[in-house]
């Protein structure tokens, strides 16, 4: 991650400010302030040069009191097992907040996708789960994708743990194609799920958002959909966007399916015509209705957080803020939506993806849109109630509604 912050610092910062408003009962902020379980493995794997090149992966079950941990596996060359507890971390708080029977885990392999042949991405995918396959279970802990991984992946995945298992177990990963049992409605849910919260909050700030300006930093999976959605839905128009080589903006708009065109074929969006080219530090500070953070985390600093200019910030990276910064916007006025409420849906779909599974019957397009619609606009009210009682910033007040949820589940097991 950039500048050297401690994801799972800040999650464990994020939290106690969260438990210091509550007067959280010490055991249960103990025991939240860690994960429960947290495997290392090493991955043998043979490589097309006939070498054998040894991988560090990890799996994180930070908490299962409301249920299976659930959360993606990140193929990164700079992941850390502190980014995987960070984000296993906010996996429990985004479970919780749409208030779906789930926990938070996360799991990661320090590896080089671009890097790697088909051949060894899928023998480095089998491998993982040879070394993962007894600590995980559909009612146990269930991976998705995320970060550089993708439902070819969760497929080899998913058909090696079913080899281990004797039978064919759809439900032990989300984020497959339709074929093998994945969602209608999955590949943009992260994205519609914050299209969806930022409607909900558009009616809260009683904002018209139909033309405001959207500049979406990462146009990967999470960032292209938004794109699209947030034209397509709220009638917004997308002026920048940027990837790891740059950004491109202009202020009257660019079409949301072109620029997702021109990236597939040019593995960028550099050099969009009609667009001119910024940094991707200019694209944070630039005057715009809509900040969307969708590629790393800590991307909103102290030193950029007082020259946002957006009114709303959406979300839908994990951990783009840090605490300074959330600070800095919060006295701005900014409007932020915190990553584990913002980026929520693709979680929420990938629930109703476990759930089809488990009982083999699955749904249409349009009831997945509709059932996620309903749970993440619900769990934005849950947390502006909060907000409202405390008078605390968005994050906290999600915080809130989370940490309340999985600590009355804890204290009902019988935990603390
Ligand atoms: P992705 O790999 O498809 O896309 C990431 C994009 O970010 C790429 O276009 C990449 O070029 C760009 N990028 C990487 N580093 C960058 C940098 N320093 N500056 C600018 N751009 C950069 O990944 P994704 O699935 O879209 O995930 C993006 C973020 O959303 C991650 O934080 C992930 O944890 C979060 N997220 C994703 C999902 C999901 O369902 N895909 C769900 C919840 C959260």
């Amino acid at each position: 991650m950039s500048n050297k912050l401690n994801a799972f610092e800040i999650a464990q910062r994020q939290l106690d400010k969260a438990a210091a408003i509550l007067n959280l009962d010490p055991a249960v902020h103990a025991l939240l302030r860690e994960p429960l379980r947290e495997l290392h493995v090493s991955i043998p794997v043979k490589m097309d040069d006939g070498s054998v090149k040894v991988f560090q992966g990890f799996r994180v079950q930070y908490n299962d009191a409301r249920g299976p941990a659930k959360g993606g596996i990140r193929f990164h060359p700079e992941e850390t097992v502190d980014t995987v507890k960070a984000l296993a971390a906010w996996m429990t708080w985004k479970t919780a907040v749409v208030d779906i029977p789930l926990g938070g885990g996360k799991g990661g392999i320090i590896c080089n996708p671009k890097e790697m042949s088909l051949g060894e991405q899928e023998r480095l995918c089998r491998a993982y789960i040879d070394r993962v396959g007894r600590f995980i279970a559909p009612e146990i802990d269930v991976p998705a994708p995320d970060v550089y991984t993708n439902g070819q992946h969760m497929s080899w995945m998913m058909d090696e743990y079913s080899k281990l298992a004797g039978h064919y177990s759809p439900g032990i990963i989300t984020g497959k194609p339709i074929a093998l049992g994945g969602s209608a409605g999955r590949g943009d849910a992260t994205a519609r799920g914050g299209v969806y919260v930022t409607r909900q909050a558009a009616k809260y700030l009683k904002k018209d958002l139909k033309g405001a300006s959207v500049a979406i930093q990462g146009f990967g999976n999470a960032g292209s959909f938004a794109a699209t959605l947030f034209e397509s839905i709220l009638g917004c128009k997308v002026v920048a966007a940027s990837d790891t080589k740059g950004g491109v903006y202009n202020p009257d708009g660019m079409d949301a399916k072109a620029l997702s065109e021109y990236k597939l074929s040019n593995k960028t969006v550099v050099g969009f015509p009609g667009a001119k080219a910024i940094t991707n530090e200019e694209l944070l500070e630039l005057d715009v209705d809509i900040l969307v953070p969708a590629a790393l985390e800590g991307v909103l600093t102290k030193d950029n957080a007082d020259k946002v200019k957006a009114s709303i910030v959406c979300e839908l990276a994990n951990g783009p803020t840090t605490p300074e910064a959330d600070e800095i916007l919060h006295k701005n006025g900014v409007f932020v939506l915190p990553d584990f409420l913002a980026n929520a849906g693709g979680v929420t779909v990938s629930y109703f993806e476990w759930v089809q599974n488990n009982y083999g019957y699955y749904w249409e397009e349009d009831e997945v849109h509709e059932k996620l619609d309903t749970k993440i606009s619900k769990a934005f009210w849950d947390v502006v109630a909060m907000r409202e009682k405390y008078n605390v910033d968005n994050r906290t007040a999600a915080y809130l509604v989370s940490v309340n949820r999985v600590g009355e589940a804890m204290k009902w097991r019988g935990w603390v």
